[in-house]
């Protein structure tokens, strides 16, 4: 079977570990701020806050923006759980904006309408949560001037999008939002097994992200109520998490790092060569916007109308798996999991999105895949098809 996606483990990536295994360090340490540095570099925003995941490094995102009971947070429905989740772990209400159809992203359109309702209704969200879908960014700018206009924060969730650029500028750097948080889980462009980071260039966030990544616990005198007792003495003054990164992961991390600019230009080769083999065939790839340039983790062709009606979107997904190639779903849209539509949601909600998920199959796509297994690929397409 021809995977969807797979890391690239090199020597030195497992020298690296191997150097920080028989280093003083395991748990969080030196390699953890390597990382963190590695990041802010690459990336250009101020801080990074590494975490044991992106789902982690979301929750403490939106505890830092004081998201919490009777509050609301917007995402997409086109995005992995994890996106909504972290409202809910938070206490806030969740709800989705419809998607764009042609970039699976977050509709600009779709949020000015939806946030002048909620002004009318006096209930606007305290934070949006834009996914850059497939790893292509969101219209930051647009989203960012509605964000303003309304008084909501944003968090980039750009899990798909370390490595790409939005008008020129790398994605992370945080120009449009308050935090952006990257996974860095194994299908993903860099990975440290599990993992993740938030970046922003704001001290006061990144202090508070770093304080619930670690129990709500402080060395810091500045932050404490009283002065310190001795030497050994912390303080816990907030309820925290262990969301740490160990300093294994990191420098794992640190190590893939050097190659993200590399696995990206793999990535976009692989995509250009979809796009040759696919021409002529009844499905759409999908469309690569202009203002920036996408990471593309996942390259998501939509059937065309015809094949939806026959053979019909589970059969040719079912005959390419049945053909050796493990094609994905990216994603079930959210509102109609079981857990959300038990708070309130159903199929009609979001008609874009459940339009995308009847059409959308993500094909094989990591830096490692060579031409022979893109054409096994295509082949295997054409033949689950019929055409
Ligand atoms: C993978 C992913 C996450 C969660 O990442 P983890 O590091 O596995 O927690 C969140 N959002 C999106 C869009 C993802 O693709």
């Amino acid at each position: 079977m021809i995977p969807y996606g797979r890391q690239d483990i090199s020597q030195a990536d497992i020298d690296a570990v191997v150097e920080t295994l028989q280093s003083d360090f395991l748990t969080q340490g030196p390699a953890v701020e390597r990382f963190e540095k590695a990041l802010t570099d690459y990336c250009g925003a101020a801080f990074g806050v590494a975490a044991n995941s992106a789902t982690s490094a979301l929750h403490i995102a939106c505890l830092a923006l004081g998201l919490g009971p009777g509050d609301l947070l917007w995402t997409s429905p086109i995005t992995f759980v994890a996106s909504a989740n972290c409202g809910l772990y938070c206490g806030a209400d969740v709800d989705f904006v419809d998607i764009d159809p042609e970039t699976f992203n977050l509709s600009p359109v779709a949020l000015e309408r939806k946030l002048e309702a909620a002004h009318a209704a006096g209930r606007l969200p305290k934070v949006i949560v834009p996914v850059h879908m497939t790893g292509q960014s969101c219209d930051m700018a647009a989203i960012a001037a509605l964000a303003r206009r309304y008084g909501v924060r944003v968090i980039e969730d750009a899990s798909h999008a370390i490595g790409g650029r939005y008008r020129d500028a790398p994605i992370g750097n945080c120009a449009f939002s308050d935090i952006t948080v990257f996974s860095f889980h194994p299908v993903k462009i860099v990975t440290t097994a599990e993992g993740g980071a938030a970046m922003t260039n704001d001290p006061a966030l990144a202090e508070r992200m770093r304080l619930f990544r670690s129990h709500g616990v402080t060395r810091d005198e500045r932050l404490m109520t009283r002065p310190a007792d001795g030497p050994w003495y912390y303080q816990q003054i907030e309820l925290g998490y262990n969301y740490r990164m160990t300093d294994l992961q990191a420098a794992l991390g640190v190590s893939q790092m050097n190659r993200v600019d590399d696995y990206v230009a793999r990535r976009h080769a692989i995509a250009d060569r979809y796009d040759a083999l696919l021409s002529g065939l009844p499905v759409k790839p999908p469309l690569r916007r202009t203002d920036g340039r996408s990471a593309l983790h996942l390259y998501v062709i939509r059937l065309a109308a015809e094949t939806l009606a026959a053979p019909g979107h589970r059969a040719v997904f079912e005959g390419l798996r049945a053909r050796g190639v493990g094609v994905n779903l990216h994603y079930i849209p959210v509102h109609t999991q079981p857990y959300y539509e038990a708070r309130g949601f159903a199929p009609g909600d979001f008609p874009e999105a459940e339009a995308y998920y009847a059409a959308a199959i993500s094909l094989p796509m990591f830096p490692t895949l060579g031409e022979a297994d893109q054409v096994r690929v295509v082949d295997a397409l054409k033949e689950a098809l019929a055409v």
